[in-house]
């Protein structure tokens, strides 16, 4: 699989408009959707949940909210579809009935091939940080041991470390401050249209791979510099990306 030139001209853009050269030397990956094939659970939690509580959740609108805070999400959706607003007390608990369904969900499988993607990266001595809207208990056990220790406990940015959630810049802005590598060594890996808007207002290069059922423009539209179909395809240009991305 060879790149094509849209890729190239998006690289060659996102260099030129920098002050100084860009040389890749640490990606923040993204988790649900790009790790962990956990988001049709997530889906399926939010529409039962939403329902228990008289909101009919249309099958796409888990995909377009990913990434954002559940209280963000449910204040959103009773504002779109039964125009009103939502007290902070009732937000709260369909968050709750959310989080209990999502642990009855059985364990979200990895995806493939990113355990592969990841140690390529390792031995390209590039650091590897995890950047998710998600507090899961557990979350880290399972990261290193699907992953093989190529992720550290310290090196992650989760719900816990940030006031605003993606779409808000300040997951990936946390992620710079607390790595040392800002938009000129550092890029995204993501996989939603609020996740690629948190990356791009951080200022960071974002790639985005479409693994859910939206449209691939949900995510070119939210400003990814590149948008790759599959996890698969990342993997086979993952050697010319990483070229062009090094000075
Ligand atoms: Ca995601």
């Amino acid at each position: 699989m060879s790149i094509n030139t849209s890729i190239e001209i998006a690289i060659n853009n996102y260099k030129n408009s920098l002050k100084t050269s860009f040389n890749l030397e640490c990606i923040f990956f993204d988790m649900d959707g790009v790790l962990f094939n956990s988001m049709p659970y997530h889906a399926q939690s939010w529409i039962n949940a939403f329902a228990e509580y008289g909101l009919n959740l249309p099958e796409h609108e888990p995909y377009m909210n990913e990434g954002s805070t559940a209280l963000y999400t449910i204040e959103k959706m009773f504002r779109k579809y039964h125009k009103r607003e939502v007290s902070l007390e009732f937000a709260e608990e369909i968050k709750k009935r959310k989080h209990a369904l999502m642990t009855e969900m059985p364990m979200s499988e990895v995806l493939q091939p990113m355990p592969q993607l990841v140690e390529m990266v390792k031995q390209q001595n590039i650091e590897r940080w995890v950047v998710t809207g998600s507090a899961q208990k557990g979350l880290f056990g399972r990261l290193s041991s699907v992953f093989d220790g190529n992720f550290e406990r310290d090196k992650m940015i989760t719900a816990l470390d940030v006031l605003n959630g993606k779409p808000n810049p300040e997951p990936y802005l946390k992620a710079i401050e607390k790595s040392g590598y800002d938009n000129s060594r550092a890029i995204v890996i993501e996989n939603a249209p609020l996740g690629v808007q948190s990356a791009k207002a951080a200022g960071l290069f974002t790639v985005a791979i479409n693994t859910g059922p939206l449209e691939p423009q949900s995510l070119s539209e939210s400003g990814a510099d590149i948008v790759l179909d599959s996890c698969d395809e990342l993997l086979a240009l993952w050697p010319q990306l990483h070229a062009l991305l090094s000075k």
